[in-house]
C-alpha cells in the first residue's frame, strides 16, 4: 500500500489542468491534478502548490483549466494527485490575464507556467507589505456566557451601533479603550466573534505634481484625440506620428480621460528611464477624476505588492507602467484603452524568457478586450510605421508642429575627420572645435548643454603599443574586447578593466603581458569625454557644475532622478552621458545638444543600426529649444553622409523610413519577414557547434515555407565562458513562425534554459 494512498482517493473530485512553474514543456497546456473539497472553490487563474514528479516535491503552478466531467483526463484517475494548497499570496489572475498569459507562451515559445510566474511580481508573490487584521462581531447570542463588567457591556453596546464587523483597533477606540486588551478577553470569553483578514496596505504612491492648466489641443492634437475617440469600445490600432515637442502626451492624456468618463480602465505603458516622479505626477495631477497607480524598477517590494493588488481589486483606473505593466491585473471587462509611449524604444523587449515585446504585447492585450490601441513616437520603429503607411492596419495621425513656444532645434553635421585633420592639435581627442565653440556660446549665454556619447567607461581599446607586437586585451571568457574604466572613488586614481558582457573585472595592465612594452588605450568612452571637459572648460566641475550619467554612474533609479532635478535647478550645467540623457528629458534651459559620436551605434552587427542612429540622433537633438530660446544640436560624424545621420539632422523621418523600408524589403529582412533567433549555448566549442547543427536539421525536416539559416557563430561568439550559434527562422507571417516554433516544443526540441535561449521578434542580433 502507497504511503499517499490517502491522498490518491480523488474519484468524484474536478479535475484541473495546472501549469508548473518549471521549465517542462511536454504539453502545451500543463498536468492534470485533482480540486481537493476544500479548495474545489479555486478558479482558473488560481496559484498553486501541487506535488511534482517520484518525489512529491511540492511545486508552485497555476490552474489553467477545470476539466469538463466529460472530458478523459488521459491518465488513469487513480494516478491523478491532489492540489496540495492554494498559494499564500491568494492570488487569483482575471481571465483576460490568463487568456493574454496563454498568448504570450505560444506566441514567445515559453511555458505557460514560466510565462505565468514572469507576470506575478515577487513582492506580491512573497506577500511583502501583507498584514493580519482582526475583525470583530457580537456573539449570535449570549446565553450562557460569564458575567462582564458596564465597561465591558459599554464596549458591546458601542459595537452594536456601527457597521460590522469592525477592525479590533477602531472598536477599540469607539469604546475608549486605550489598548485592544479588554476586547481580547470578550473574544475569549465568547462574547465577541473575531475572524482574521488579510491585506496588502494599498495607497497611491502617483503623487500630483503641480498642476497645470490643461492647454487648449492644436487642432492636429483634437483630429487625434477625435478619431480615436471614435474607437473606444472595439480593438483598433493608431499610431501617433509627432516631432518632439509636438504635444504627444497631451493626446494620451485626453484619452485616458475619456476612457475612465466611460467607466473604463487604461494602461500607459512608457519606457522605463522617462518614469520619473516628474512625468508620473504631471499625468496624475492631470487626471483629477482618476486613480492612478504605477509600476515601475524604482519602487519598493512592498509598494509593488499595493500598487499590483489595488489593480487586481479594480481600485485603480489607470496604471502608468514601465514594460511589465502590460501584465497589470485590470479586472476582467474592464480594460478600454491601451496606450505605448515611444513605441519604438528597445527597452520594451524583454531580454529573459518570456522574451515578449512590450508594443506587440500591447496590441494584443487591446485586441484581447476589445480596445483601441494608441503607439507614439517621434521616430517610430519600422514595423509601426510600415503597418500604418504600407498596410494600412493601423490609422496614422501626425503632429508636424511642436507646441507654441517651442522652436525645432538648428541641427548641425560636423565631419569631426576632417576637423582633425584641419587643426592638428593632437589634444583633441573628442570635443572638436565647432562643438567647444557652441558650448561656449551656450555658457556665455547662461545656457544648459547636453552631451551624448553612447558607450561606457573610459575607452574601449587596449593594446600593446608597439604595433607590430598585436596583443589586445580581450576577457578571456567572452570573445570580446576589455574595457578600461576609472575609479576614482577612493583616495588613488586607479584604472581598471572590465568585460561589459560577463562584468568580469581586472587591473589594467602597464606593460604587453607578449613583450613588456608600455599598453596603451585609444577610442571612446564617457569618462574621458568628462576628462577632456574639464581641461577644455575650467569652470565645469566634475561631480558639481559637471555630472556624468550613465550605467555606472547611476546604479538606482533614485540616482538618476536626484541627478535631473539638480540639472532642472541648474545647478548643473553640463550634463553628460549615455543614452539614457537622450530620452524624455524636458529642461527649457538646453541651449545646445552635442553628439560627441553619432557613429558609435552604426558599428555594430546589426541589420537595425541605422534604424537606432536616426532614433537616437533625432531624440537626442529634440531635448535642445524646449524653452523660449532657440535650441542647437551639434552632431559629430566620421561618416557625416550616412542616410540615418544626415536625415535624422534634417528632422525628415519619412525620407529616412521610405529608404530603410526599401532595403530590408530587398533583403528579406524585418519588418518584412518576421524572424526568429534561437541561441544554443555551451561551454564546449565542439558541443555547442554540434548540438546546433542537430536542432537545425531537426527543424528543418517540418520547416515547411520557413526559411532556416545557420546555424552560424553568433556576432559575440562566446559570453561568460559559453560559445554560442545561432540559428535564424524567418517566414513571411508571424503564423508560420509560431506553427514552427510549437511542432519543435511539441517534439520536446526547445528546452529552455542555460544552453537554450529562443527570441521571437529579436531586436538585437550580438
Ligand atoms: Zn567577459
Ligand atoms: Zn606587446
Amino acid at each position: 500500500m502507497s504511503l499517499f494512498a490517502s491522498n490518491t482517493v480523488t474519484e468524484d473530485l474536478q479535475l484541473v489542468v495546472v501549469a508548473v512553474e518549471r521549465a517542462v514543456d511536454r504539453s502545451p497546456d500543463g498536468l492534470t491534478y485533482a480540486l481537493p473539497t476544500s479548495l474545489a472553490h479555486l478558479p482558473d487563474g488560481a496559484r498553486v502548490e501541487v506535488p511534482l514528479g517520484r518525489g512529491e516535491t511540492p511545486t508552485a503552478g497555476w490552474i489553467v483549466r477545470h476539466l469538463p466531467a466529460t472530458e478523459d483526463p488521459g491518465i488513469p484517475r487513480d494516478k491523478i494527485k491532489p492540489i496540495l494548497a492554494q498559494d499564500p499570496s491568494g492570488v487569483v489572475l482575471p481571465s483576460e490575464l490568463m487568456q493574454f498569459a496563454r498568448w504570450i507562451s505560444a506566441y514567445y515559445a515559453c511555458p505557460i507556467g514560466m510565462t505565468l510566474a514572469s507576470i506575478l511580481p515577487a513582492a506580491v508573490r512573497k506577500a511583502i507589505g501583507r498584514v493580519e487584521r482582526t475583525l470583530v462581531d457580537l456573539a449570535p447570542s449570549l446565553e450562557g456566557l460569564a458575567k462582564i463588567t458596564k465597561k465591558q457591556q459599554h464596549a458591546l453596546d458601542v459595537l452594536a451601533t456601527l457597521p460590522r464587523p469592525i477592525e479590533l483597533p477602531d472598536l477599540a477606540e469607539a469604546a475608549g479603550y486605550s489598548t485592544n486588551e479588554p476586547l481580547k478577553r470578550l473574544i475569549a470569553s465568547g462574547h465577541l466573534v473575531a475572524t482574521k483578514k488579510t491585506a496588502v496596505e494599498a495607497g497611491f504612491i502617483a503623487r500630483a505634481g503641480n498642476v497645470a492648466p490643461a492647454p487648449t489641443p492644436t487642432a492636429e492634437q483634437q483630429a487625434a484625440i477625435t478619431a480615436i475617440s471614435r474607437d473606444f469600445g472595439q480593438f483598433a490600432q493608431h499610431l501617433v506620428f509627432g516631432v518632439t515637442g509636438s504635444g504627444k502626451t497631451e493626446i494620451y492624456i485626453r484619452l485616458l480621460e475619456e476612457c475612465v468618463r466611460r467607466g473604463k480602465r487604461a494602461i500607459l505603458l512608457v519606457p522605463e528611464i522617462s518614469l520619473t516622479p516628474q512625468t508620473v505626477g504631471r499625468i496624475a495631477a492631470r487626471l483629477t477624476s482618476a486613480k492612478v497607480a504605477v509600476l515601475h524598477s524604482g519602487l519598493t517590494d512592498a509598494q509593488r505588492n499595493q500598487q499590483w493588488t489595488l489593480l487586481c481589486e479594480g481600485g485603480a483606473d489607470v496604471v502608468v507602467g514601465a514594460r511589465s505593466a502590460i501584465f497589470a491585473p485590470i479586472p476582467d471587462g474592464s480594460l478600454g484603452l491601451v496606450v505605448v509611449d515611444e513605441e519604438h524604444e528597445p527597452g520594451y523587449k524583454q531580454d529573459s524568457a518570456p522574451r515578449y515585446h512590450g508594443r506587440d504585447a500591447a496590441i494584443r492585450r487591446a485586441q484581447l478586450a476589445k480596445c483601441p490601441v494608441v503607439l507614439g513616437s517621434a521616430t517610430p520603429s519600422l514595423e509601426s510605421w510600415m503597418n500604418a503607411v504600407e498596410r494600412r492596419i493601423s490609422t496614422l495621425h501626425r503632429l508636424t508642429k511642436r507646441a507654441p513656444g517651442l522652436n525645432t532645434p538648428k541641427v548641425a553635421v560636423v565631419d569631426f575627420g576632417a576637423e582633425r585633420r584641419e587643426i592638428r592639435d593632437r589634444r583633441v581627442n573628442l570635443i572638436g572645435p565647432t562643438l567647444r565653440e557652441a558650448m561656449q556660446k551656450a555658457f556665455a549665454d547662461d545656457g544648459q548643454v547636453l552631451l551624448l556619447l553612447n558607450r561606457r567607461g573610459y575607452a574601449n581599446y587596449i593594446a600593446c603599443s608597439d604595433q607590430r607586437c598585436q596583443w589586445k586585451f580581450t576577457c578571456t571568457d567572452c570573445d570580446a574586447g576589455m574595457v578600461c574604466h576609472v575609479d576614482e572613488s577612493g583616495a588613488a586614481r586607479r584604472s581598471y578593466v572590465r568585460c561589459h558582457h560577463c562584468l568580469s573585472e581586472q587591473l589594467l595592465p602597464k606593460n604587453c603581458p607578449d613583450c613588456g612594452k608600455p599598453v596603451t588605450v585609444f577610442g571612446l568612452g564617457t569618462q574621458r569625454v568628462e576628462e577632456e571637459l574639464t581641461r577644455l572648460f575650467p569652470s565645469l566641475i566634475e561631480g558639481d557644475t559637471l555630472l556624468r550619467i550613465d550605467g555606472d554612474t547611476m546604479q538606482t533609479a533614485q540616482h538618476f532622478h536626484d541627478a535631473l532635478e539638480r540639472f532642472g535647478k541648474g545647478e548643473i550645467r553640463c550634463l553628460m552621458g549615455t543614452q539614457m540623457i537622450a530620452k524624455g528629458l524636458d529642461f527649457p534651459n538646453v541651449r545646445l545638444v552635442g553628439v560627441v559620436s553619432a557613429d558609435t551605434a552604426l558599428a555594430l552587427p546589426d541589420f537595425r543600426a541605422g534604424e537606432r542612429t536616426f532614433q537616437l540622433v533625432s531624440q537626442v537633438s529634440g531635448r535642445a529649444g524646449r524653452g523660449e530660446k532657440a535650441g542647437r544640436a551639434i552632431i559629430q560624424s566620421f561618416e557625416p553622409e550616412t542616410p540615418a545621420i544626415r536625415l535624422a539632422a534634417l528632422h525628415d523621418f519619412e525620407q529616412f523610413a521610405t529608404l530603410e523600408l526599401a532595403d530590408r524589403k530587398s533583403f528579406g529582412l524585418p519588418p518584412y519577414r518576421r524572424l526568429a533567433r534561437l541561441i544554443v549555448r555551451h561551454p564546449g566549442e565542439t558541443a555547442c557547434a554540434e548540438r546546433s547543427a542537430e536542432l537545425a536539421a531537426a527543424i528543418r525536416s517540418f520547416s515547411g515555407g520557413v526559411e532556416v539559416r545557420g546555424p552560424s557563430v553568433c556576432p559575440i561568439a562566446r559570453i561568460a565562458g559559453k560559445y554560442r550559434r545561432q540559428i535564424e527562422l524567418l517566414a513571411e507571417s508571424p503564423a508560420e513562425i509560431s506553427r514552427v516554433l510549437a511542432e519543435a516544443r511539441t517534439r520536446g526540441l526547445l528546452k529552455l534554459g542555460e544552453e537554450l535561449a529562443v527570441d521571437v521578434d529579436a531586436i538585437a542580433a550580438l
